[in-house]
């Protein structure tokens, strides 16, 4: 007996000697990867790329009527247009800056550091598991049939259960540090100097609801994931902002995507599936493009998603009923939109090898007919919709409800009940007004 405990204790010994070893050599293959990777791209985007260059192309005039609201995502073709009154000049300036913020995570000894934080053999176990049932699963259906999800996909979902799961909190109105009452809102207030060293240039102030206690409870809206990983607190705009910079970090192409109605979100590239996939780390959603609208019952704008090597508006991916769900475009006219993501592109795009960048043209050209595919199936979608015998009685402009509509719809999780109502992202059922003036911080 004794010998046979002392035996497999030693055997158990092994074992965690053994998977320590394994996790170890895994981080190691995969920062060797990732650095070769990022070398080789610092080299050219790191130093400062100049402006594209205009090369004096005749500019078509100035549309005086912007198009009207979501015309865009009928497919129109347009010639880009340079941004020349001032609302177009700050919607560039604008995007000009989110733009960058997926370069700082391109920081190979941080991206290491990021995911000592992470549990890499709990998810590569469970990537592993997922993408084998997945495997089987294809098989299952025939020969030839491929599996839904490869595996680099799956370490993604994986990351995302445990970053949504057991990393990452959300933030209302932080607690009382001192009696855990809740607290009220008071304002901004200027940040403190190690504050501002960390990075946060807005600091939220609360006070706490007990008059007894009284103490007053901050919040520095910190924007550096590497930061974030300490506080692992925030909205939106910190989830999204550590949870992309971890994807990078595990090796995926990752996107930052912007949307005007006051949301982030992720979208990594799957290169089992050659498309970009929607990623919300607050609502722990893998490939739900259809959330915001359909499920918050929200209308968007625009959806820009911004990574190390361009910009692309998305929008199309996000708003697959425009009657319904396209919020009006009114920052700039189309044409200048289109010279914006151009331009963007262009400087990111700058100093690559000239294979890379036809390589992501051809990217980019798939990506184009994906999106134009979004707005051709829903244009079919409403025809098919209309019954033969509503055209007779000339009910066509009101098609039948939709036997195909998702049913219960989700409204959002992150958040509380009261936050999520005054945003309007409560879904169906639920009372929403949303007012653009009356915007909640991300
Ligand atoms: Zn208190």
């Amino acid at each position: 007996m004794e010998h046979s405990h002392a035996a497999s204790r030693a055997a158990d010994a092994d074992v965690d000697k053994l998977a320590q070893d394994m996790t170890e050599r895994f981080r190691q293959v995969l920062s060797t990867k990732r650095m070769t990777e990022l070398t080789s791209r610092s080299v050219h985007s790191r130093s400062s790329s100049p402006a594209p260059r205009d090369y004096g192309t005749p500019q078509p005039p100035p549309v005086q009527n912007a198009p009207p609201s979501y015309s865009s995502l009928r497919n129109i073709p347009l010639i880009p247009q340079a941004p020349a009154d001032p609302r177009s000049i700050r919607f560039k300036n604008m995007l000009t800056s989110l733009s960058s913020l997926p370069l700082r995570w391109e920081n190979p000894g941080l991206l290491d550091e990021a995911l000592r934080v992470v549990p890499l053999e709990q998810i590569y176990n469970e990537a592993e598991e997922e993408s084998q049932i997945l495997q089987a699963e294809a098989e299952s259906l025939g020969a030839g049939k491929k599996a839904a999800w490869g595996y680099q996909d799956c370490v993604v979902r994986a990351l995302l259960r445990w970053f949504k799961r057991s990393f990452f909190t959300w933030v209302n109105n932080p607690p009382c540090h001192m009696c855990y009452s809740p607290t009220l809102a008071v304002g901004m207030s200027p940040p403190l100097p190690d504050e501002q060293a960390r990075g946060a240039n807005q600091v939220e102030l609360y006070k706490c609801s007990d008059p007894r206690c009284g103490q007053y409870e901050r919040f520095p809206r910190y924007n550096d994931a590497f930061v974030l990983l300490q506080t692992r607190k925030g909205r939106c705009g910190e989830w999204a902002n550590c949870f992309s910079m971890l994807c990078r970090a595990v090796g995926s192409r990752v996107r930052w995507v912007w949307n005007a109605e006051d949301h982030v979100w992720t979208e990594v590239y799957s290169l089992h599936r050659k498309r970009w996939v929607h990623v919300d780390a607050c609502e722990e959603a893998w490939d739900k493009p259809k959330l915001y609208t359909e499920g918050w019952g929200k209308k968007l704008s625009y959806c820009i998603a911004f990574s190390v090597d361009g910009a692309m508006d998305v929008t199309r991916r996000y708003v697959r009923t425009p009657p319904k769900y396209a919020q009006e475009r009114n920052r700039a006219p189309e044409a200048v939109l289109l010279h914006i993501m151009n331009e963007i592109r262009a400087t990111r795009r700058a100093n690559m090898a000239k294979q890379e960048k036809f390589r992501l043209e051809g990217e980019d050209m798939r990506e184009g007919t994906e999106l134009r595919g979004y707005v051709i199936s829903s244009i079919a979608h409403e025809v098919a919709r209309i019954s033969a015998d509503d055209i007779v009685s000339g009910r066509f402009n009101h098609p039948r409800t939709d036997p195909d509509a998702p049913k219960a719809l989700e409204g959002r999780t992150s958040g509380n009940s009261a936050w999520i109502r005054a945003r309007g992202e409560g879904g169906r059922g639920t009372p929403n007004q949303q007012d653009p003036h009356n915007q909640h911080p991300r």
